[in-house]
């Protein structure tokens, strides 16, 4: 089977580092900010960056109305840290009029962890993915998910918080962390596996 093509949006963030991690993972992986470069995905990557600028610019590259549509009609998404904010329904303590792509049935805080503690690692236990082993993870003004809805599957929290911080709902992931940022794979993978599904 051809390898399933995955768009990491363009716009702002590391980029580089997803378009690596997708590759490991399996899959072709290119970087789009047009929307005719959107058309041909089979899944979308949104990564870390700053959410507000996220939004502005692919409100400025006439993209964000198009990424909007795809992920409602259920593109296979995925989105770390910042892009988690864009995956979400409700975005708490966001910036007057800041929108987000929205799919994702819930609330997560932006920069909830707190300025003192910036940018932290931790151990995660993940569920729903190839073994048990607790994944390092890198928190940089991290997101949570405050309130989630019925159809999503929680997939880890951070231990001394006790906070979610990746989901699951049908083919849209989401984590607080970046895991493109760490060697280890699982979640690219999963996400991989989920877009050959949808396809
Ligand atoms: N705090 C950022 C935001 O609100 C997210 C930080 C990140 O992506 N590393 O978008």
């Amino acid at each position: 089977m051809k390898a399933p093509l995955v768009g990491v949006l363009a716009l702002q963030g590391d980029v580089a580092e997803h378009l690596r991690a997708l590759r490991d993972a399996g899959a072709e992986a290119v970087p789009v900010r047009r929307t005719e470069e959107l058309q041909v995905l089979d899944g979308l990557v949104i990564p870390g960056g700053e959410s507000t600028t996220l939004w502005r610019l692919a409100v400025a590259f006439d993209v964000f109305e198009p990424v909007r549509k795809l992920v409602a009609s259920g593109l296979p998404a995925f989105g770390s840290c910042a892009g988690m904010i864009m995956l979400a329904d409700q975005i708490a303590d966001g910036v007057p009029g800041q929108q987000a792509f929205g799919g994702i049935d819930m609330t997560v805080r932006r920069n909830a962890f707190g300025r003192q503690v910036d940018s932290f690692e931790a151990d995660i236990s993940l569920s729903g993915m190839r073994d048990g082993e607790p994944l390092r993870a890198v928190f940089i003004r991290a997101p949570w998910v405050e309130r989630s809805g019925g159809d999503v599957t929680v997939l880890g929290t951070e231990q001394r918080t006790g906070r979610i911080v990746a989901v699951r709902q049908g083919s849209l992931l989401a984590t607080a962390f970046h895991p493109e940022l760490t060697p280890d794979r699982r979640i690219h993978e999963l996400f991989v596996e989920i877009v050959k599904g949808y396809r």
